[in-house]
C-alpha cells in the first residue's frame, strides 16, 4: 500500500506555487479525469491564457461547493505514495495547526522566483518552518525560464538563501532549479537546463522520509488516574491511561517519569477486552505493576528498555498564541501535556513573529494573540516529555489562561537548570532502589497518613528549632508518625568529615550537606514519616534539592524569623521569631488545608 506525507508549499506570493502545484498534479496524472481539459477549454471561452496555478483554483471551487468530495484533501501521487497538499496561504489557520499538531507538514516546498529573488517573505518563511520543527525542506528556485535557464542565476539565488539558512542554524537544504511553468524538472528532467544534474523535484520528495506510525515509536503513555481495588484482600492498583505511542506487554519493565520509580507489568487490562496480549498506541488501558510503588496522575510510563525522556522544568519552547489576553510574564498559567497539569510561567523570549503579517519585533516581551513564539517556559516542578526531534506526540502541550486554552506548542528542548544534575543522580538512584516488601500505600493505611517533609528555614536562631519540635510534639500527640531532625544532629555525624571554616561550612561542603540531608529526608520519608527538617538560611535552590529528593512526596515550607534576605516563598512566615509559639495552631491548622497528616 502507498503511504501518505503531507506537504507544505510556501514563498512569497507570486512566486509560482499554485503553479507549480497544478503543474505536479497535472503532470503526475492526479488530476480527476477531464479536468485538465476543462480549464483549459473555459481559459479559451474567456479568451485568456491558460495557467497551471487555474487547476487548484478549479479544484477549490468545486470543494467549497461540495462537489467533488473526494478531492477534499488535494494531492498528487508518485509511484511510491500519495503527497496531500496542506494549504499555507491562510496561514493562521496553518500555524495553529501545525503548532497544536492537528496537522503536520512532513516536508515543505519553499518557492523562490528566480528572476525576482530573495524576498523578506522567503527569509519568514524559512524561518517559521524551522521553529515548527519541518526537517525535510527543499527550495525550488522557479521561473527558471525567465532567465533564460541560466546556471548562474541559480547560483545566485543558491549562495544568498543558503548563507540566511546557515545563519538560522538550518544545513543541508536541497535547492532545485524549475520552471512550474514549462514543467522543467518538476516531474520529469528539463532538457532546457543540460547543466543541472541533481534530478526532478518529484524524485526529490519521494526520498523524504515518512514520519513513523506511533505503533512504531518507544512506548508513551501519560497516566491518567490509579484505580485501587481494596475490596477482600485485593491490592491491585490499576494503573490506566491512553497510550500515545508504542507497545507494552506483560512482564516489561517500566519506568515512571519525573520520579523514574521502576517495575514491572504483571497484567494487562483493556475494558470490555480480557488480557490482550499487548497495548498498542491509541489503546485506552490499565495495567497492574509487580512492586507497588508511588504513581499519579500526569507521570509518565515509558519501557525501561527504550529511550528515556526528558525531565525538567525550565524548557525551551515553540508556541502559537490564541488567548485574546497576551503571554506575559508576571502571570501565571496552567501547562497541559499529556494528562499532565503544571503551572507554568513565562521566563524569557528569543524570537516572536506576528503570524498575520510574519513581521517580527526584536524588543516584544510579551506573546500577542496570532503570535508565533520562541520562548523559555518554566514550569512550578519539574515534569516528563519528549523534545519534538525525538517524538513530537510526547513534546505538545496548550496552555491554559483560566479557563481557556489560551496557546499550544512544542518543546524543542530542555535547559538544564541548577538542579539538573542533582536531578540526574536521583532518577539514577531511583532506578537503582531496591524496595522492600511493604509498599506506602499500605504504610499509608496502616498509619493514617502519608508522609510529608516540613522544612523550617529561617536565620540562624534557636527559636527555629524549638518551633520544630514543638510541630513534632503536637503531631505525635495526634497519632502522627513523625520525627524532628535537627541539623545539628547530621552535622556531628553524617557529615563529621567536613571542614568548618568558623561556624559555616565552606560552599562546596554546604551543597554536600544540603544533598546528604535531602537523601536522609528521603528514606525517612519513604519509610511513612512526617518529617520535620531545620535549616538555617535555607535557599530557593536548596529547597529544590530537597523536593527532587523526595518527589513526589510534598515539601512544604515554615519560615521563622526575618523573610528580608530570602528568595523563598514559604507556605507560612512568622518574622519575628520571639512569637513563633503563639502561631503554632494557625501554622497546624494551615498545614492541615494543605493535607499535611492526612
Ligand atoms: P503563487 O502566488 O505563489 O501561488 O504564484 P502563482 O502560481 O499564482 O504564480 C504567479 C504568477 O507567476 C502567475 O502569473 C504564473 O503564471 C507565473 N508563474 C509561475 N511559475 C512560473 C514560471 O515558472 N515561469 C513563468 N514565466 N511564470 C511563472
Amino acid at each position: 500500500m502507498r503511504g501518505n506525507m503531507n506537504v507544505v508549499i510556501t514563498g512569497h506570493v507570486d512566486h509560482g506555487k499554485s503553479t507549480v502545484i497544478g503543474r505536479l498534479m497535472a503532470d503526475t496524472g492526479s488530476l480527476p479525469n477531464g479536468k485538465l481539459e476543462q480549464v483549459k477549454a473555459s481559459c479559451a471561452r474567456n479568451s485568456k491564457p491558460f495557467e497551471y496555478a487555474f487547476l487548484l483554483d478549479a479544484l477549490k471551487d468545486e470543494q467549497s461547493q461540495g462537489i467533488t468530495i473526494d478531492s477534499a484533501r488535494i494531492f498528487f501521487k508518485s509511484k511510491k505514495r500519495h503527497y496531500i497538499i496542506i494549504d499555507a496561504p491562510g496561514h493562521i489557520e496553518f500555524l495553529k495547526n501545525m503548532i497544536t499538531g492537528a496537522a503536520r507538514a512532513e516536508a515543505a516546498f519553499l518557492c523562490i522566483d528566480a528572476h525576482e529573488g530573495v524576498q523578506e517573505n522567503s527569509r519568514r518563511h524559512g524561518y517559521l518552518l524551522s521553529m515548527l520543527g519541518v526537517k525535510q525542506m527543499c527550495v525550488l528556485v522557479n521561473k527558471m525560464d525567465l532567465v533564460n535557464y541560466e546556471k548562474r542565476e541559480f547560483k545566485s539565488v543558491v549562495r544568498k538563501y543558503s548563507r540566511f539558512l546557515r545563519n538560522i542554524n538550518v544545513h543541508n537544504v536541497p535547492f532545485i532549479p524549475v520552471s512550474g511553468m514549462e514543467g522543467d524538472n518538476i516531474v520529469s528532467s528539463s532538457k532546457n537546463m543540460l547543466w543541472w544534474r541533481g534530478g526532478t523535484v518529484l524524485a526529490l520528495i519521494d526520498k523524504f522520509k515518512e514520519k513513523n506510525p506511533p505503533d512504531n515509536l518507544p512506548f508513551r503513555m501519560f497516566v491518567q488516574d490509579v484505580f485501587k481495588f481494596t475490596a477482600m484482600g485485593d491490592r491491585r492498583r490499576i494503573i490506566a491511561g491512553t497510550v500515545s505511542t508504542g507497545n507494552l506487554a506483560k512482564d516489561d519493565e517500566l519506568v515512571f517519569y519525573p520520579s523514574a520509580k521502576r517495575s514491572k507489568v504483571s497484567s494487562i487490562e483493556h475494558f470490555g477486552e480480557n488480557e490482550p496480549p499487548e497495548a498498542k498506541s491509541g489503546m485506552a488501558v490499565g495495567f497492574t505493576v509487580v512492586e507497588q510503588i508511588y504513581v499519579k496522575r500526569g507521570h509518565l510510563a515509558v519501557r525501561a528498555d527504550e529511550k528515556p525522556p526528558q525531565t525538567g522544568n525550565v524548557m525551551r519552547v515553540n508556541l502559537f498564541w490564541l488567548g485574546r489576553e497576551p503571554f506575559e510574564r508576571s502571570k501565571e498559567y496552567i501547562l497541559k501535556l499529556g494528562t499532565e497539569r503544571v503551572r507554568v510561567k513565562l521566563f524569557d523570549t528569543l524570537k516572536i513573529i506576528d503570524a498575520s503579517n510574519l513581521h517580527s519585533d526584536g524588543m516584544k516581551k510579551m506573546v500577542e494573540r496570532h503570535d508565533v513564539a520562541d520562548c523559555v517556559l518554566t514550569t512550578q516542578r519539574p515534569i516528563a516529555f519528549d523534545t519534538v526531534d525525538d517524538f513530537p506526540i510526547t513534546s505538545r502541550f496548550v496552555i491554559v489562561d483560566g479557563y481557556e486554552i489560551a496557546g499550544g506548542g512544542i518543546i524543542r528542548e530542555v535547559i538544564r537548570d541548577n538542579q539538573a544534575r542533582y536531578r540526574d543522580k536521583v532518577i539514577d538512584r531511583n532506578l537503582r532502589w531496591d524496595m522492600g516488601s511493604i509498599t506506602r500505600e499500605r504504610r499509608r493505611e496502616l498509619y493514617g497518613h502519608g508522609p510529608s517533609l516540613l522544612m523550617v528555614g529561617g536565620p540562624e536562631d534557636p527559636r527555629k528549632a524549638e518551633f520544630a519540635k514543638a510541630l513534632e510534639q503536637n503531631f505525635f500527640d495526634r497519632g502522627k508518625k513523625v520525627y524532628y531532625l535537627g541539623v545539628r544532629n547530621v552535622l556531628a555525624g553524617l557529615d563529621a568529615d567536613m571542614r568548618v571554616k568558623r561556624h559555616n561550612l565552606y560552599p562546596e561542603d554546604r551543597e554536600e550537606m544540603v544533598r546528604r540531608l535531602a537523601e536522609l529526608t528521603n528514606i525517612l520519608v519513604d519509610a511513612g514519616i512526617i518529617v520535620i527538617a531545620t535549616v538555617s538560611d535555607l535557599s530557593y535552590d536548596e529547597r529544590e534539592t530537597f523536593r527532587t529528593s523526595v518527589s513526589p512526596v510534598e515539601v512544604y515550607t515554615i519560615w521563622v524569623g526575618t523573610s528580608e534576605e530570602s528568595d523563598i516563598k514559604a507556605d507560612y512566615t512568622i518574622e519575628n521569631a520571639g512569637e513563633a509559639q503563639d502561631h503554632l495552631t494557625r501554622v497546624l491548622d494551615h498545614l492541615g488545608q494543605l493535607g499535611v497528616g492526612t
